[in-house]
Parts: C-alpha cells; structure tokens; sequence
C-alpha cells in the first residue's frame, strides 16, 4: 500500500500571506517564522536578498565583525538557501539561521502549490 498524501494543506501564496498576516497579528507567528513577507508580498525566499531583510540590531543578514551584509543563495533546485558575508564568509546569528529556515520552508512551500496546480 502507498501513501502519497501531503500532511500539510497547501495554500496558494496569497492565502497563507493573509493567514499569516492574521496570526502574527494575534500573536501567534512571530514575524521571523513567516513563510511570506507583508512587505514586498512574495514568498521570504523570493526576498530575503533585498536590503529590506537586513537588520544590524536584530542581525538579521548582518555580519557584525565586518560591519557587512551577508549576501543570500537561493537554489531552486536543491531548495538549499544559504547567507554568507563575503568578506569572511561566515557571518552567521542566531536571527540569520531562523531566517534560513524560514527561506528553506517557503522554498518548500511554494514547491508544493506549484505541484498541486
Ligand atoms: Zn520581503
Ligand atoms: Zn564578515
């Protein structure tokens, strides 16, 4: 017997931006566990490379010892995201590696609808 079936629903990206948008409102999603971003409407992966998703307080994208943006690789194929700075090509923080995840989950997300169509 085989199972083939997706545990999670699938949402197009219009609807789980406005659920999201709804759970971080009551509280419930913390903004760095969003699959979306409000800000520019598309999947997080889509624009984390903007200079937006950089954060030197937060370290979001930021790498502190060389007072430097990480520069954000998306591999559709592999659905691999990684954030590196180019100078010391390390650069990571803990609101880096959420943001990985985040980016790695949309990835996946948006993978899902795109089969499901
Ligand atoms: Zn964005
Ligand atoms: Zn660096």
């Amino acid at each position: 017997m085989t199972c083939t079936a997706t545990p999670n629903r699938v949402r197009s990206l219009p609807v789980l931006l406005a659920t999201e948008d709804d759970a971080e409102d009551m509280g419930l999603l913390a903004p760095d566990d969003r699959l979306t971003c409000h800000v520019h409407g598309r999947w997080i992966h889509q624009c984390a490379a903007s200079p937006s998703h950089v954060n030197p307080v937060t370290r979001h994208r930021w790498c502190r010892g060389c007072r430097n943006e990480l520069t954000v690789a998306v591999d559709e194929l592999s659905g691999e995201v990684a954030m590196s700075c180019p100078r010391c090509g390390h650069g990571g923080s803990a609101a880096t590696t959420r943001l990985v995840a985040a980016c790695r989950a949309s990835l996946a997300a948006e993978r899902a609808v795109r089969f499901a169509a």
